[in-house]
């Protein structure tokens, strides 16, 4: 099973496993080179709200679920909180505010009030084991599935009729037929809303299985028994890894131009910021070539537009529910994570060309969205970089392992 590598299209969108395996290596060995610039890797992180929704008690003690923050001494002038709370949060675009944290109308996810939190080196603190589960983990992943339940919810019911199941489009009948699910009538959306999801948990599982702890020995190494049994043995799984990559690198290729014009000066050298131009080049150029999804085929027809606000709805709850993660460098990485998939949406569903043009718009994204957005995509793809080691080390196991 480890050694099984999916072929063919990808489901819900138009490119194939083997076009992404192709590109892997290379767009691996960008993204990694672009995250350790300064502008990618500090994030600024309000790791300390209350979880909204239970009281949390489940808090992970262990060394590994800490992590460090950078002082803001360190961080250059123009992202400091007192600057960018001016840019990143003008008045009249905040339509919601909650105590630390607010979305606009277009908005995926809560995203952190910019003047409070701390900055975190995301190198310095890398996704990896933590020991962090047991009944908090699972709530939380519970909760987060949960989600996934569409036309019934209160406010939606409120506000207006419970929107009506999507027919698919014949073409992509077929191809979400995985799982035993339903395919006469059934909601696309909520079908990419759990291929998301599961996608985001296959690639943390994956992580925490290659950066694994052995309790006995104390040694860091892959471990192959996790990812059998959280991942391989499950394809579908790995498969949704695969889709939510084609999802970001979409988004990154709309944004191509937008990020390009983008200000990355770190007050660093110029050198410096050619690189990271340089280097965000290359993965705009591979997203461009490879980033095949078709958003176009979700939220149309009838009852589109309420569809789409109670998807926005579920997906920023999923990112409040990471104030729920008891343990810090996992919440770190939630946050970051369901933030970075948060901005692809945005993207993808509330931006026309229009919209995007950097000469017309110069502040549609804030600079937590663009790092947390590239950041996200280094993340899986560094998880299908990982599925090749483990590939590897399932062909070299020996024969009774
Ligand atoms: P879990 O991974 O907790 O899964 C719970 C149940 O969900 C499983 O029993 C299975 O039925 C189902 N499931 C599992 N994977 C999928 C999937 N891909 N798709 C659909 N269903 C699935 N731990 C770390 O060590 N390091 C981290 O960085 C880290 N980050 C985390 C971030 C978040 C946001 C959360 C909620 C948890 C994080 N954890 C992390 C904990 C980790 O994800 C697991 O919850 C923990 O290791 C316990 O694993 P488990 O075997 O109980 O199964």
């Amino acid at each position: 099973r480890c050694q099984h590598i999916p072929t063919g299209p990808i489901e819900a969108t138009s490119c194939d496993y083997e076009t992404i395996e192709s590109v892997t290596e290379v767009l691996y060995e960008h993204l990694h080179e672009l995250v350790e610039t300064p502008f990618f890797r500090y994030y600024r992180v309000d790791l300390y709200r209350e979880c909204p929704f239970w009281t949390e008690n489940g808090f992970c003690m262990n060394r590994e679920c800490g992590i460090s923050t950078v002082d803001e001494s360190e961080i250059p002038e123009k992202w400091r909180a007192a600057s960018l709370s001016k840019i990143e949060m003008p008045p009249d675009e905040v339509r919601n505010m909650l105590p630390g944290c607010y979305y606009r109308d277009s908005d995926f996810c809560f995203l952190d009030d910019p003047a409070e939190g701390d900055y975190v080196d995301l190198i310095a603190n890398p996704e990896a084991f933590t020991g962090y589960a047991g009944l908090s983990a699972n709530r939380v992943w519970s909760s987060i599935y949960n989600e996934n339940c569409f036309g019934l919810s209160e406010l939606n019911l409120m506000k207006s009729p419970a929107p009506a199941l999507v027919s698919l489009p014949d073409s992509l009948t077929d191809v979400l037929r995985e799982d035993g699910a339903e395919t006469s009538e059934q909601c696309l959306e909520k079908r990419v809303y759990y291929k998301l999801i599961s996608g985001l948990h296959a690639s943390i599982s994956t992580h925490l299985c290659h950066e694994s702890l052995n309790q006995t020995t104390g040694e860091w190494s892959p471990n192959l028994h996790c990812f059998v049994s959280r991942v391989a043995s499950h394809p579908e799984r790995l498969q949704y890894i695969y889709f939510d990559t084609v999802v970001l690198l979409r988004a990154v290729a709309r944004l191509g131009p937008y990020l390009s014009a983008y200000d990355y000066c770190s007050s660093g050298t110029h050198e410096e910021d050619a690189y990271t131009l340089r280097k965000l080049g290359a993965v705009i150029g591979i997203a461009k070539a490879v980033g095949q999804f078709d958003e176009s085929v979700l939220f149309r027809g009838e009852n589109a537009n309420i569809l789409k606000e109670e998807f926005k709805e579920h997906f920023r709850n999923v990112t409040r529910i990471m104030d729920c993660v008891g343990c810090d460098k996992c919440r770190l990485w939630g946050k970051v994570q369901t933030s970075g998939l948060g901005t692809a949406l945005k993207v993808l569903f509330e931006m026309d060309e229009k919209t995007l043009d950097p000469t017309a718009n110069q502040n549609l994204l804030s600079r937590s969205e663009v790092v947390a957005l590239i950041n996200t995509l280094h993340r899986l793809v560094e998880s299908l970089h990982f599925v090749g080691n483990f590939r590897q080390m399932w062909v070299d196991a020996p024969e009774d392992e």
